[in-house]
């Protein structure tokens, strides 16, 4: 276990130099203090939690100090915004503090997100408001601990610093960790502002430092390429398999690790629909849940685009070939293992699909339906189950190929059957309502309902005690919040 002043910093980005990045310092907030800090997350600095509690953590992390070895950096960037290229983004309120590495040799990127101006303000004030830093943080270790590969967050620090938005708000920042924060959009900067030179060494420290084994291969870039197609195929079946809706997925909130990134109006589904849009600002449907899918693929061509100086266009576009395939195949996977299966069988995306269009018409609770079809045989459940269809002959007909579908794949006990479902069936996800709830407690200074759903998500696929009411459907007036992009 570490103190604070003991990491170990390796700030292998800021040594590329100015063209990728600015020295920014933090500009404190005032009265800083801990919101909530993730014991998992500080376990990856091998840091004592105990220090969360110490008034150094809310100073550091609130802006007012620095280890000396930290080189506070505001990275440029650009990217593809709703389709459309921006041609320069960066960090407008967000700083890599440093990288630094772990006992175990793992090195993390510390981003301080809400710290203050920088270049790359634009019209920004370069601040972060608690109730997105809260969901930030939720979003990132809930994720995680659902499976779901994840930028980490090691906490939140709260502030008296009076921020503007549509109403006057408090300051805070977020600690983020990630063991990059390069993004699509990186590669788009220096490929449309024509600096090969640039993105020869960009595209050199991406392979060295996160895709080292792609190096052995013939084509390194090309195969660090399909890597990261491979990974977003694979991110992105999670996504759906699990109803998370991102909400902004512009090039520039892609990362290069195939990591779940950049929070603002994300959503996890509470009733199944497919059609669901989460960003209240997203008037088109965009990144509208299943459209998910589709834009994983136009965002891996625009990084394709951005690569074409170091692949040839032909074997770029068979690399983004594997994209839909592979995902289908992971999709599929993940389904069967929510559905119970342990074999494969052909007819299987018809089962998910058919299931999928009974509960958008009927409106059913996407997490709960999956836990309840794994509390008891499949009989059983799906009697139970029935009650929350609409279209009853729908249902059963879908019922009984499911039964004959369990028969066929094999003998086991209720309980077995229970215990394998229900370790891959969360009972506790980040609703947006219970969000909400630990948002309007945290802004009147209340932060122990954030700690405690904090805690209650990190254990998603475990029963726990006397926590019944964070495994309900929402209250009407949580159904269909609206979060906009305004964070
Ligand atoms: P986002 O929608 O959070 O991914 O942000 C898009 C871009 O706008 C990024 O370059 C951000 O750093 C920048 N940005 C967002 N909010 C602010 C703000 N309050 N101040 C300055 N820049 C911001
Ligand atoms: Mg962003």
């Amino acid at each position: 276990m570490k103190a604070l002043d003991e990491l170990t910093f390796d700030n292998r980005f800021a040594r590329l130099g100015d063209a990728f990045s600015t020295h920014v310092l933090p500009e404190p907030l005032d009265a800083p203090r801990l919101v909530v800090a993730s014991n998992a997350a500080m376990a990856l600095l091998d840091l004592d939690p105990a220090v969360a509690e110490t008034p150094v953590f809310a100073e550091l992390f609130g802006g007012h100090t620095l280890w000396a070895e930290a080189e506070p950096r505001a990275m440029v960037y650009s990217g593809h915004q709703f389709g459309g290229y921006t041609p320069q983004l960066g960090d407008g309120r967000g700083l890599l503090l440093g990288e630094v590495y772990n006992e175990a040799g793992e090195h993390w990127d510390l981003h301080l997100k809400g710290a203050g101006m920088t270049p790359y303000s634009r019209m920004g004030d370069g601040r972060a408001v608690l109730r997105s830093s809260i969901r930030e943080f939720l979003a990132s270790e809930a994720l995680h601990a659902l499976g779901i590969p994840s930028s980490r967050a090691l906490c939140v620090i709260g502030s008296d610093t009076p921020v503007w938005r549509e109403k006057q708000e408090r300051g805070a920042m977020v600690l983020r960790m990630a063991p990059s924060h390069i993004r699509f959009g990186h590669f788009e900067y220096f490929y449309y502002t024509k600096k090969p030179e640039q993105q020869a060494i960009l595209a050199e420290h991406v392979l060295n430092l996160h895709y080292p084994e792609c190096r052995e291969q013939p084509e390194p870039y090309l195969a660090m390429f399909r890597e990261i197609v491979e990974r977003n195929a694979e991110l992105i079946a999670k996504w759906q398999a699990y109803g998370f809706c991102h909400g902004v997925m512009n090039t520039d909130n892609m990362s290069i690790l195939g990591i779940t990134f950049d929070f603002g109006p994300f959503a996890f589904l509470d009733d199944f629909d497919a059609h669901f849009i989460c960003n209240h600002s997203d008037h088109e449907g965009r990144y509208s849940f299943s459209n998910q899918v589709p834009i994983g693929q136009w965002n891996l061509s625009a990084l394709a685009q951005a690569l074409t100086p170091f692949i040839s266009v032909d074997t770029l576009k068979e690399a983004l070939g594997l994209y839909l395939p592979l995902y289908q195949a992971n999709y599929l996977d993940l389904m069967r293992r929510r559905m119970g299966l342990t074999s494969a069988e052909d007819d299987d995306q018809k089962l998910v699909e058919r299931l999928l269009q009974l509960m958008q018409n009927s409106g059913v609770d996407y997490t709960l339906f999956f836990r309840r079809l794994g509390d008891e045989s499949a009989a059983l459940a799906v009697a139970r189950l029935r009650d929350d269809f609409v279209d009853l002959a729908g249902f059963d007909a879908w019922a009984e190929l499911y039964k004959a579908r369990v028969a066929r794949d094999g003998e086991y006990s209720e309980e077995q059957r229970r215990k394998r479902m229900h370790a891959v069936n969360p009972l506790y996800i980040l609703r947006n309502y219970l969000a909400q709830n630990a948002i309007t407690a945290a802004e009147s200074g209340d932060y122990s309902e954030v700690r405690r759903l904090h805690e209650v998500l990190s254990k998603p696929f475990e029963e726990q005690a006397g926590m019944e009411q964070y495994a309900q459907r929402p209250p009407d007036w949580g159904k269909h919040l609206e979060i906009s992009c305004s964070s």
